[in-house]
């Protein structure tokens, strides 16, 4: 974290705004669309991200990871169920929803599997790659088993940086399968989405274009404290028309202008609080520049690290260095790392 975040943390809770629509308090809500913007360009995403965009796409800041798997999640869900419904007249609402499936891989975030549980919806956790790497191919054979057994593929759960070995799924695999076959393409950046901002990390941002949605924390690498979840949306109308609820006492008469989003549409609370200000002050304060030394800083920590391991007989690398996570574990028997891990 850093002083200027936890000062724009101080002062929300200062202002007391609960910023559910535009009308709460505009600056609440402006200013998260002008940060999310500044941060899809920052990040170096495709601009179809940026509300500032002519499409239907834009950024939302969510409490964490598992929030913003969650809407994705919840969206993709009801999407297809509209969709089916047309497609399959013949199908009972509760036949459908009976059908439906998600995929990730087994080695995504817990946050994941339990959106699975909340929504309703089984998850395959489908097996990554020696590399554990989740690629199209693993994808395309699991979809077409389903398909032929009745089931109806809803989403699939891509990450960059997983949270055991920061590898990195194959997102232009993967994309080809899931436009191909209409499913909806979710990444979890949680962690990694900090190199997205360095240009020696392009390689990082390769099948983005293509994803429907993609969340990245900035309380785990941007200085910016806890909590503090960035997420995009292709076509955040998706979420909005799923989510849409309204009571005569949330209208006001400037709803549906395509500035000013109702962001408590985008996300599962009514209330939210004042997020953008710690953002917007860490970014004026810090800089984009000092934002990204802090990144490279942690990865040239890393990288020294893991010199160190691998100067060092007592220990091996259990995989590649990637960013700023280093996997090592003393040799023999696993007993040493468990016994290591309690005394660290
Ligand atoms: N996704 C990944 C890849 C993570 O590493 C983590 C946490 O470590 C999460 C999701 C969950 O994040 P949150 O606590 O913001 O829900």
């Amino acid at each position: 974290t850093s002083y200027p975040s936890i000062v724009g943390e101080m002062l929300a809770s200062g202002f007391g705004i609960i910023g559910f629509s535009w009308i709460c308090s505009p600056a609440c809500t402006e200013l998260e669309v002008v940060v999310m913007d500044w941060l899809a360009k920052f990040l170096k995403l495709p601009e179809h991200f940026q509300h500032a965009s002519d499409g239907p796409g834009g950024g939302v800041i969510q409490g964490s990871a598992s929030e913003a798997v969650l809407v994705a999640v919840l969206a993709a869900r009801e999407q297809a169920v509209i969709s089916c419904k047309e497609t399959h007249p013949e199908l009972s609402e509760s036949e459908v929803r009976g059908k439906l499936i998600a995929y990730s891989s087994d080695q995504s975030n817990s946050c994941i599997e339990k959106a699975g549980v909340l929504a309703a919806m089984p998850i395959k956790l489908l097996p990554a790659d020696d590399d554990l790497i989740l690629r199209g191919n693993t994808l395309r054979k699991a979809i077409e088993d389903d398909v032929a057994a009745g089931l109806i593929p809803v989403i699939c759960i891509a990450t960059l940086g997983t949270t055991g070995t920061c590898a990195y799924d194959d997102i232009d695999s993967l994309a080809d399968v899931c436009q191909a076959l209409n499913v909806w393409l979710h990444v979890d950046a949680a962690y990694a989405g900090g190199g997205f901002a360095l240009e020696e990390c392009t390689e990082l941002r390769r099948g983005l274009d293509r994803v429907d949605s993609l969340n990245f924390n900035l309380h785990k690498f941007m200085l910016v404290n806890f909590d503090c979840s960035a997420m995009w949306l292709k076509d955040a109308n998706k979420v909005v028309d799923s989510f849409n609820v309204d009571r005569i006492y949330l209208k006001h008469k400037h709803e549906g202008q395509s500035q000013i989003p109702d962001f408590r549409h985008w996300q599962i609370p009514l209330g939210r609080r004042f997020r953008a200000l710690k953002v917007w002050i860490t970014f004026r304060t810090l800089g984009a520049e000092g934002l990204r030394s802090h990144v490279r800083k942690h990865i040239a920590l890393a990288q020294q690290f893991e010199a160190f391991v691998r100067n060092d007989s007592r220990f091996e690398m259990v995989a590649p260095q990637a960013l700023g996570l280093v996997c090592f574990r003393p040799r023999g028997d696993n007993e040493h790392t468990a016994q290591l891990l309690q005394r660290l």
